[in-house]
């Protein structure tokens, strides 16, 4: 189904509110889900809801948490998230990273025990708007492993997000890279499997760490109630042992620095997701003359766009640029739900007590 970003929103918010949550919160996470469908990022939309009003359920979420500081020292700033909702949480500290950075120019804040902190490029666009670079590295526990280190046969990382963000100018509009240090997310593998097709080379390997195409050898993590799936394979890191090594690197910045820890296997995993986040916020503004700054981000990007297009009908991007491109589509055209997820959003509002014809309401 197609369905406009404003009713979406309205629909979210209504079950994020039945699930405990206060009007402020609630609008707060469904914009963060829905502008990520928004940007394409359709693995951490709005389809999360379902998973998240699980976790409420199972008490492996807390509405309404505010991030807790719980070390200042100079520019560091440290945050327990308490398992809220990330998408709330993350925000919080992140404001108040921002407003410390004014004074400081420079702020190291971290954020660990935060429930999915869902598009670390929210973050980066939070910076953004505050005409702050940023860089953000994120690990993930609480959840068992999908990503196997390089020329290792299983999985023992999770997709780990990296994030940068530079703010852009009158005529070049911000970068942000925000990306996942595996080749492809889980989500990707089960649009193969639903669809019974092949996945191309490199992106997973089988549980005994050859490359395969098939996408079934992640069917275990996504539908353990199947009998027939293959031995667990995993997801394959991004550019072998340099994805690898920024892997570990979420790891050891967003895991143990914040002091939420890795996913090492003493640490929990109750199939829920938890993210720590490493995060540095600059004011440019402290380091270089400004008109010169712009001037160069215009400069570097004309210079790279420049290059002839290998293939005509694809041109040179820069990061952030198919996210732009897929929010202003999605903004007229409409955000595409298949109807797994759909009835799976509709659901978990009916556990929460509502009833499905007035959520359907909503949604007119
Ligand atoms: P992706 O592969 O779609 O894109 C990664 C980045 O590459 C983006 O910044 C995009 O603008 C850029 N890009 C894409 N095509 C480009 C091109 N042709 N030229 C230049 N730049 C280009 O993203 P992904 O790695 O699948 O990650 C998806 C989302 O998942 C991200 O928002 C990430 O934060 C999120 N994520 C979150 C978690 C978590 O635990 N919270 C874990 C993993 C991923």
């Amino acid at each position: 189904m197609l369905i406009q970003a404003e009713p979406l929103k309205k629909l979210v918010s209504v079950i994020l509110e039945k699930g405990g949550s206060s009007n402020d919160e609630a609008q707060v996470v469904a914009d963060h889900l829905v502008r990520a469908n928004l940007a394409g990022h359709d693995s951490h939309g709005v389809g999360m809801l379902p998973f998240y009003v699980k976790r409420i359920q199972d008490k492996l979420l807390f509405p309404n948490q505010t991030p807790e500081l719980v070390n200042s020292d100079g520019s560091i700033l440290m945050f327990d998230g308490k398992r809220g909702y990330g998408q709330a949480i993350g925000k919080m500290a992140m404001e108040q990273a921002l407003e410390k950075c004014r004074e400081t120019g420079l702020v190291l804040m971290t954020l660990r025990n935060s429930h999915h902190l869902g598009r670390i490029g929210t973050y980066g666009e939070q910076s953004i708007k505050a005409g702050m670079v940023s860089l953000h590295f994120v690990n993930v526990t609480d959840h068992f492993p999908l990503v196997a280190p390089f020329r290792g046969s299983d999985a023992r990382f999770s997709t780990n997000p990296i994030c940068l963000a530079m703010p852009g100018t009158k005529k070049q509009p911000p970068v942000l890279l925000d990306m996942a240090t595996s080749r492809i997310a889980l989500g990707k593998a089960r649009v193969a499997i639903n669809k019974n097709e092949a996945l191309k080379d490199g992106l997973v390997i089988d549980h005994k760490g050859q490359p395969t195409n098939n996408p079934n050898v992640m069917a275990g993590y996504l539908y353990p109630e199947q009998k027939d799936n293959p031995p667990l394979g995993a997801l394959t890191p991004l550019g072998k042992y340099k994805g690898y090594g920024l892997a570990l690197f979420c790891e050891l910045l967003g895991g143990m620095l914040s002091g939420g820890g890795t996913i090492q296997p003493e640490n929990p995993r109750h199939n829920s997701i938890i993210n720590n986040m490493f995060t540095l916020v600059i004011d440019p503004a402290r380091m270089v003359d400004v008109p010169w700054m712009e001037h160069e981000i215009e400069a570097i990007i004309t210079h790279a766009k420049a290059s002839p297009p290998a293939n005509p009908e694809e041109p040179v991007l820069m990061a952030g640029d198919p996210e732009r491109i897929n929010e202003k589509e999605r903004s007229v055209h409409g955000i595409s739900i298949d109807d797994t997820t759909w009835e799976q959003i509709l659901e978990g509002g009916e556990t929460l007590g509502l009833a499905r014809e007035e959520l359907l309401l909503l949604t007119e």
